[in-house]
């Protein structure tokens, strides 16, 4: 036994370095298959910012979802075409992507990204509306208002949340609701429709304080969406629901007849608006890999997406701009052999991915977001575009 042992050995030896010498000769190099390996991120590249020559849009329509990447992209395009909807992903003028980093590193929070769109310069982590070293930051809607646009908030999550925040408040941490609430309350915004949590802890009041808050500068709906009319017209307006009411396409109402119903409201006004519309549904769900409600809040978000266009394409005035924060859980459809041509969804991460999202356009301005790459670019355009002279509202008399 000992001297097959010893034998056994030298074999091994002897062709291990036999294979070493052939490797050698032959100048071959082995590489171990790994789908996990570190890297390190490039530094940023600045763009050179080049002012856009585009006519100033009337109305604009910011449609954020939060999550989603060209995998959530795909899987919309995927199902739409074995349902036969209509394919509004392909109305756009302009179709791209922005790099959704922080001013951190590649990654980046919905505080940190949503403040980069809203007001043109990156940030960090949990900082809305403030630059990394927490002096406020103007955001578009400021902006718009100083132009005398109308602005106007919709969203299926809670109204204080980070995206929508990062469009009115100036402030470091998502979770200080009771301030993002005041500044809300303190702020030009002439609609708000979304949730509230219930929570009652320091930092996020009950329902009841909340709406009090909100109160001080909005007239509140009911459930029927009634818009005030005569000399209560002009007040501006808020709806809101308790958590998770909306976040349906089932649920009345959903994000599409809240969208709808901001549009009645806003367009029916002398001035022009901006109007930013959020779904939380595909950030929710893929942290969770939660892949039924992905597929079931894209329809939502495709059905607002068609409503929008509809009324932009009507309207002939409005730009749309479409985009994410950033990608959640690096979702993938994949098939093997054995089940094709049935998909699967399969997911890498219950967190955020270093992956680009999309942006896409339309209307007037649309051609300005072509060369936009990185998520601060986005308000950096918008700031150009409502900065211009302003839109010819029936000023001429001849
Ligand atoms: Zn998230």
């Amino acid at each position: 036994m000992k001297n097959w042992k010893k034998v056994s050995l030298l074999t091994t030896v002897i062709l291990l370095l036999l294979l070493t010498g052939l490797l050698y000769i032959f100048n071959i190099t082995l590489s171990i298959p790994s789908s996990d390996i570190e890297f390190s991120p490039g530094d940023p590249v600045s763009h050179i910012d080049s002012v856009c020559n585009s006519e100033k849009p009337r109305n604009i329509i910011i449609f954020i979802v939060d999550g989603m990447g060209f995998g959530h992209l795909s899987l919309a395009l995927q199902t739409q075409q074995s349902e036969d909807q209509p394919l509004v992903w392909q109305e756009f003028a302009v179709k791209g992507w922005h790099d959704s980093r922080s001013a951190y590193g590649a990654l980046t929070d919905s505080e940190a990204s949503a403040t980069a769109m809203a007001t043109g310069t990156p940030t960090n982590f949990g900082h809305i509306g403030i630059d990394p070293d927490g002096n406020p930051l103007k955001n578009v809607f400021e902006v718009a208002s100083e132009q005398y646009y109308n602005t106007g908030i919709v969203t299926d999550s809670y109204v204080w949340d980070a995206t929508p925040a990062a469009f009115v408040a100036h402030i470091r941490n998502e979770d200080d609701a009771r301030s993002i609430l005041n500044q809300i309350a303190a702020s030009e915004l002439d609609l708000i429709f979304g949730e509230l949590e219930d929570v009652g802890e320091d930092d996020i009041p009950e329902i009841e304080e909340s709406i009090e808050i909100l109160q001080k500068r909005f007239q509140l709906l009911n459930r029927s969406l009634e818009l005030p009319t005569g000399s209560e017209s002009t007040n501006p307006i808020a709806a809101i629901f308790k958590e998770d009411e909306i976040q349906d396409m089932n649920s009345s109402p959903n994000l599409l007849k809240l969208t709808e119903t901001a549009l009645t409201y806003l367009s029916a006004k002398d001035q022009p608006f901006a109007l930013l519309v959020e779904s939380e549904e595909m950030d929710a769900a893929s942290h969770e890999n939660d892949s039924k409600r992905v597929l079931h809040g894209l329809r939502s978000i495709q059905e607002t997406l068609a409503l929008i266009l509809e009324f932009s394409k009507a309207q002939g005035e409005t730009l749309v701009v479409f985009t994410s924060d950033h990608e959640t859980g690096g979702l993938a459809a994949v098939s093997d052999f054995d089940s094709y041509p049935n998909m699967q969804i399969k997911w890498a991460t219950k967190e955020h991915t270093a992956a680009v999202v999309p942006l896409f356009a339309d209307g007037p301005g649309a051609e300005c977001f072509a060369d936009v790459h990185r998520n601060w670019e986005i308000g950096s355009v918008l700031n150009d575009l409502i900065s211009k002279p302003p839109y010819n509202q029936d000023v001429n008399e001849d």
